[in-house]
C-alpha cells in the first residue's frame, strides 16, 4: 500500500536511471495486444517487449501448456540435468525450424538472455578460430555486457564505462554511406591489405534489420557478400536474430530469404514464447569442440521457458502464421505509405521489414512526441535510431486486424494534430 501511494513507478519504471521512463503510468493486466493500467485504460501494443512478445501476452495456448505443467509438478528449474521438457524443445526445434529449412546446427543454451547468446558467440568464435578479434558494423546494437557492449555500435549506450573492448572494429552497415556503397568492398580490402591494421578476425556480427539502430536493413547481396568474404578469410558469421528472429520479419529467421547460412546464429527475446528468458546459440555441429562445463550460466535450465518455447512452435508447424504476418506488414506498409507522402516534408522516410517498420522524421524530437502522444492516446510505441528519430512499429505477430487498424487509426489521427 505505502509502494502505491508513493507511486514512484508511475514516474521512474525502476528506481535506477537508466531506463528510459516512456511510460509513465503502472500496467496491470494484458492480453495478446492489449494493455490496461491500474487506471482502468487500455493500450494496444505496438512495442511487443522489444521483440519478446511475439506471439502476444498470455497467449491462451501457452498459458494453458505452462498451467497444466506446473498442476503435474513439472521441473522448473534443472540446471545441469536433462529434462523432458528440454528433450521436446530440442527435438521440435531441430524438427519444425531447422530440418524444414536444411539448416544443420546443433543447439546451445547460453543463458536466459540475447546477450548472454552474443557473449557465447564471440567466445566459440575465439576458441574455434584461435584468434580474437571481432568485425561490427555502425549502429549495431549485440547487448549491455562489456563484450556485446563493445560491439554495439552507439556511444550513449557505452554510458561512459570507458568501452569498446580492444579487438572490435565498426565497419559501416549497408547503406551507411549511401546506396550506392558496397561496405562489404571495405571489409575485403582491409583484410588484404597488411597495413590496414585490421588483423585476421574472429567473427563478423550482424543483425539484418537493425532493430535497435534505426531499422536500417542489409540488402541479400550485401549479406551473400559479408557471407563469402567471411567464408574466404577463415571468418565465422554472425547473424544476432535476437530481435529479428521468431518471425518478425515475415520468415521464422530472418535471413531465411538471403540464402546465407550463418556459421551461428542468437536467438533470444520470442523464443522464450510467453516472455519468458531464454536464450540459443546455434552453432555449426564442427564448431562444438565445448568441453562438459567450459560455458555455463544457472538459468539456462529454466524449464517453464522450454515448456512455452515448445508450444509457441506450434505456430511453425503450418504456414497460417507467416501469411498473417504478410497481410499485416502489407497493411502496415500501406499505411505508412500514405503518412510518408502526405507529410513528405517532415517525414524522410519508411524502414524496415515485416512486423517490425517505421517511419524516420526529419526533425528527430518528431518521433518522440508522435511515441508521447500516441501514450496518451493509448498506443504503446518506440522510437529507434542514434537520434531516435524513428517511430518503430512493433505489434505482436498475433495481433488481431481490427486491433491493428485501430492502432493505426490512432497513430494516423495523432500525425494530423501533430502537423495541422
Ligand atoms: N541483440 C539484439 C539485436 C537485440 O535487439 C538485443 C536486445 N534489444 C540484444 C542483442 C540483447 O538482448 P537482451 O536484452 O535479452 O540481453
Amino acid at each position: 500500500q505505502t509502494k502505491r501511494s508513493l507511486n514512484v513507478f508511475d514516474r521512474l519504471e525502476s528506481e535506477v536511471r537508466s531506463y528510459c521512463r516512456s511510460f509513465q503510468t503502472v500496467f496491470t493486466k494484458g492480453s495478446n495486444a492489449m494493455l490496461h493500467d491500474r487506471n482502468g485504460k487500455t493500450y494496444i501494443d505496438f512495442f511487443a517487449g522489444a521483440g519478446a512478445l511475439n506471439y502476444g501476452h498470455n497467449n491462451p495456448h501457452i498459458r494453458t501448456k505452462l498451467i497444466d505443467y506446473l498442476l503435474e509438478d513439472g521441473i522448473t528449474h534443472s540446471l545441469d540435468m536433462a529434462t523432458d521438457a528440454k528433450e521436446t524443445f530440442l527435438l521440435r526445434f531441430q524438427e519444425t525450424i531447422l530440418k524444414r529449412r536444411g539448416l544443420c546446427y546443433k543447439v546451445m543454451f547460453p543463458g536466459p538472455t540475447g546477450t548472454n547468446s552474443v557473449e557465447s558467440a564471440f567466445k566459440i568464435a575465439r576458441k574455434v578460430t584461435g584468434r580474437t578479434n571481432i568485425v561490427c558494423f555502425t549502429n549495431a546494437f549485440h547487448g549491455m555486457s562489456l563484450g556485446s557492449l563493445s560491439a554495439t555500435g552507439n556511444a550513449f549506450k557505452r554510458g561512459g564505462a570507458g568501452l569498446p573492448l580492444s579487438g572490435t572494429t565498426f565497419l559501416p552497415y549497408d547503406g551507411y554511406l549511401g546506396p550506392l556503397v558496397d561496405t562489404t568492398a571495405l571489409l575485403e580490402k582491409l583484410l588484404q591489405d597488411p597495413g590496414s591494421g585490421l588483423d585476421s578476425p574472429a567473427a563478423v556480427i550482424v543483425e539484418t534489420l537493425q532493430g535497435e539502430g534505426g531499422l536500417a536493413a542489409a540488402s541479400g547481396k550485401w549479406l551473400r557478400s559479408l557471407e563469402r568474404i567471411c567464408r574466404d578469410n577463415g571468418i565465422l558469421l554472425i547473424i544476432d536474430d535476437v530481435q529479428m528472429g521468431c518471425g518478425r520479419t515475415g520468415t521464422f529467421f530472418s535471413f531465411e530469404s538471403s540464402g546465407i547460412q550463418p556459421d551461428i546464429v542468437c536467438l533470444s527475446k520470442s523464443i522464450g514464447g510467453y516472455g519468458l528468458p531464454m536464450a540459443l546459440t546455434l552453432i555449426k555441429p564442427e564448431h562444438d569442440i565445448w568441453k562438459p562445463g567450459e560455458h555455463n550460466g544457472t538459468f539456462r535450465g529454466n524449464n517453464l521457458a522450454f515448456i512455452a518455447a515448445s508450444e509457441a512452435l506450434r505456430y511453425w508447424d503450418d504456414d497460417r502464421l507467416a501469411k498473417q504476418i504478410r497481410n499485416h506488414a502489407e497493411v502496415i506498409r500501406d499505411f505508412l505509405s500514405r503518412m510518408a507522402s502526405r507529410y513528405s516534408d517532415k517525414i524522410i522516410e519508411i524502414r524496415g521489414k515485416g512486423m517490425i517498420q517505421g517511419l524516420v522524421f526529419q526533425q528527430p524530437e518528431d518521433a518522440s512526441r508522435l511515441c508521447k502522444l500516441l501514450f496518451e492516446r493509448g498506443v504503446i510505441m518506440e522510437t529507434s535510431g542514434p537520434h531516435d528519430e524513428v517511430a518503430k512499429l512493433m505489434p505482436p505477430l498475433t495481433i488481431e486486424a481490427e486491433m491493428l487498424q485501430k492502432g493505426l487509426q490512432k497513430m494516423e489521427s495523432a500525425l494530423v494534430d501533430m502537423y495541422t
